[in-house]
């Protein structure tokens, strides 16, 4: 039999992946994944269909979200797992999100009209064609220059005008970090670091190390296996849990194939049974 494997870090195309909850989970059973984690940008809205076409099939999903948030001007991004996501706190923090991204969103298309660059909120809410989609931005404003050839790559658009300090860029009204561990406690959530390798400035990251997490992605996509080890170490110093996941995003990342990161068995059973255990269910 196949070693169970979980990967907890996936995006569907509420937020800024290209596939359904059904092309995920149908390809996560395929692949033999014995558990899942769905974790849209800012957005729960894919549970609960996911969750009603994840027992058809008979494969655990695990309720997750990555929230965006700020520490002193550093972008930290934060993985909530087992929460209840119907509740007041999760869904208003939603809100909340999609209302600053809305704004953001406003801002950084003002900022490529300055440049030349003509793109409305409708064509912005559109791409990728009808979809459900909950959470809009910066790669689906990427997708656009990209088929107006003004890019040729989405990294170039990042790295010409919708990256941090490029002249398209806004960070919009920031959220802390202290905040949103809070607020994924109050849903019965556990709090995440997400890829830590991505936090360049070391005051940023000796910081969030003291703060109330109950995890951090020890395992990532394409983090190296030295990489791994300090965080996995840092962790376990901690009593924190070690998560992983493959950031997957269909073919808007396509390098962030699925499974390509997991966790085993016994990190899966204590965050699944964690959500089991809640009343609320
Ligand atoms: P946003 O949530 O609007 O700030 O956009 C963040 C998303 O953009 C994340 O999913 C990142 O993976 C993606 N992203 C950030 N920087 C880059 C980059 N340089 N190239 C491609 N995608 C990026
Ligand atoms: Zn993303
Ligand atoms: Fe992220
Ligand atoms: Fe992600």
């Amino acid at each position: 039999m196949n070693e169970f494997r979980a990967d907890l870090h996936c995006h569907t195309h509420f937020s800024d992946g290209s596939c359904s909850p059904l092309e995920l989970l149908t390809l996560a059973k395929e692949m033999g994944l014995g558990g899942i984690a769905i974790t849209d940008h800012d957005t729960v809205a894919a549970y609960p269909t996911a969750l009603s076409i994840a027992k058809s099939m008979e494969l655990p999903l695990l309720p997750g979200v990555e929230f965006s948030a700020d520490h002193r001007g550093d972008p930290v991004h934060i993985l909530g797992y087992a929460m209840d996501f119907e509740s007041n706190e999760i869904q208003s923090f939603c809100d909340r999100h999609q209302q600053r991204r809305h704004h953001r969103n406003l801002v950084m298309l003002k900022k490529l009209d300055g440049l030349g660059i003509k793109i409305t909120y409708e064509e912005l809410e559109q791409v990728g064609g009808d979809i459900p989609r909950r959470t809009i931005g910066r790669p689906h404003i990427a997708m656009i220059l990209l088929k107006r050839r003004l890019v040729s790559s989405v990294r170039e658009a990042f790295v010409r005008y919708l990256g941090e300090g490029k002249p398209a860029f806004y960070s919009g009204k920031k959220v802390t970090v202290e905040e949103t561990i809070d607020v994924i406690h109050q849903g019965g959530g556990k709090a995440v670091i997400a890829h830590p390798h991505l936090i360049t400035r070391n005051r940023t990251i000796r910081e969030i190390l003291q703060m109330p997490f109950d995890g951090i992605e020890g395992f990532y996509a394409q983090m190296s296996c030295d990489r791994e080890k300090k965080w996995i170490t840092l962790g376990k110093e901690k009593g924190w849990l070690i998560t992983g996941g493959s950031d997957f995003h269909g073919n808007m990342k396509p390098a962030n194939s699925l499974g390509s990161s997991c966790v085993d068995k016994s990190t899966f059973d204590i965050l699944y049974d964690h959500y089991l255990s809640h009343e609320y269910r």
